[in-house]
């Protein structure tokens, strides 16, 4: 089975979800398949660049796909939190979506001075979620190698949104 026929397979598409108008990518039917996310991971993974310290992984699917990519590379992993998860003193990032703010947080000490970073998530659309991680990830000193996402939504500007930090996906659809 190729990777691309896998897209089709096992990425189920719900139109107007979470709202109208929007076309909800669902990735459970990838998880469920023990072979098929065996063989995206692992074609995944082998994207990643060889010389990573920490996979940095947005809250929830990021740490679905995020945790095992770290464990099968042998490299630890750092959640991204939504607010008021994390405890002691997470540093924490506040940006603008469509409608209203959001705000991602890390945990105190969870990312050292020149730690080498990849920011992995379940897909990308506009880029906003991804650019505060980054951003984040920055104040701590990390150096981004790169942002890396199951799927791309072409179009949507997500790219643009994350210039200064090489972008790759698994599947890149319009
Ligand atoms: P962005 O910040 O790039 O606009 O949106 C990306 C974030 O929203 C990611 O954390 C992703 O999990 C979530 N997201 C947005 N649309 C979809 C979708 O159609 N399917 C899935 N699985 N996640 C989505």
């Amino acid at each position: 089975t190729t990777i691309d026929s896998l897209y089709d397979s096992h990425i189920a598409l719900y139109p107007d979800f979470p709202q109208d108008g929007v076309l909800f990518r669902d990735i459970t039917p990838l998880l469920r398949d023990p072979v098929a996310f065996r063989q995206v991971m692992d074609h995944w993974c082998s994207k990643i660049p060889s010389d990573i310290d920490l996979i940095i992984g947005t809250e929830a699917r990021g740490f679905v796909f995020g945790a095992p990519m770290a464990y099968a590379l042998g490299i630890g992993f750092v959640p991204v939190r939504k607010a008021g998860k994390l405890p002691g003193d997470p540093r924490s990032l506040t940006y603008d979506l469509e409608y209203g703010t959001a705000t991602v947080e890390i945990a105190e000490h969870a990312i050292g001075d020149g730690h080498r970073v990849m920011v992995v998530d379940d897909l990308l659309a506009t880029g906003g979620t991804a650019r505060a991680t980054v951003d984040l990830a920055r104040q701590y000193g990390a150096d981004v190698a790169g942002a890396s996402f199951l799927i791309e939504l072409e179009g949507l500007g997500g790219r643009d949104v994350l210039d200064d930090v090489p972008v790759t996906t698994v599947w890149s659809v319009p």
